[in-house]
């Protein structure tokens, strides 16, 4: 399991969840190249350690536990996974 990040992070992008994080598996961070195109931050599902200090910090509430995801926001598990597929094939 790992936590996802969901809609209300769109637009939003605070990046007080990057600073929470102990394992540092929230991007884009504010220094990476693509931290301006991306609309919204990711978490690396393979890195997370479901410790859950992202959570609190977070203004709109964007972060759940898996198992908290809500219905509607099912597809967001994929697109933070898809994220981490995106970055290692561009990495190649
Ligand atoms: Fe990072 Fe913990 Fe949040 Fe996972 S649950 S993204 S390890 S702060």
């Amino acid at each position: 399991m790992a936590y996802i990040i969901a809609e209300p992070c769109i637009g939003t992008k605070d990046t007080a969840c990057v600073d929470a994080c102990p394992v540092d598996c929230i991007h884009p961070r504010r220094d990476e190249q693509n931290f301006a195109s991306e609309e919204m931050l990711y978490i690396d599902p393979e890195q997370c350690i479901d410790c859950g200090a992202c959570v609190p910090v977070c203004p709109v509430s964007a972060i759940f536990a898996e198992s908290d995801l809500p219905a509607q926001w099912q597809e967001y598990a994929e697109r933070n996974r898809a994220y981490y597929v995106k970055e290692q094939t561009n990495a190649k």
